[in-house]
């Protein structure tokens, strides 16, 4: 199941599971959207492009698939991205569009 997490790697933000602000890669890196910029959309992780992460319903509308049986992570991966390391991967991985790294 997907991981909620709390804040945005690089910059700790904090994003609730209702933000429309938090991007995550296909590994669950969770980052908020001007961070994706700055990182020109290269997880420094992985290398993947980032979608906007979908938002778990809040009100259990089927089964109980909703945020307070699955609720969001409270644990924190906080680890700024050295930036002038990360230009240089962008420029390489970021030379291809998402689909085609
Ligand atoms: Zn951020
Ligand atoms: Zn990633």
């Amino acid at each position: 199941m997907l991981e909620l997490r709390p804040t945005c790697e690089h910059c700790n933000k904090r994003l609730p599971p209702h933000s429309t602000e938090a991007m995550i890669c296909s590994f669950e890196c969770t980052f908020c959207r001007d961070c994706v910029r700055l990182l020109q959309n290269v997880c420094p992780n992985c290398g993947g492009g980032f979608t906007p992460r979908p938002i778990r319903p809040l009100h259990d509308w089927k089964n109980g698939n909703a945020l307070p049986r699955h609720p969001a992570t409270t644990r924190i991966t906080h680890q700024p991205v050295d930036l002038q390391a990360h230009a240089a991967f962008a420029a390489l991985a970021g030379e291809l569009s998402p689909e085609q790294r």
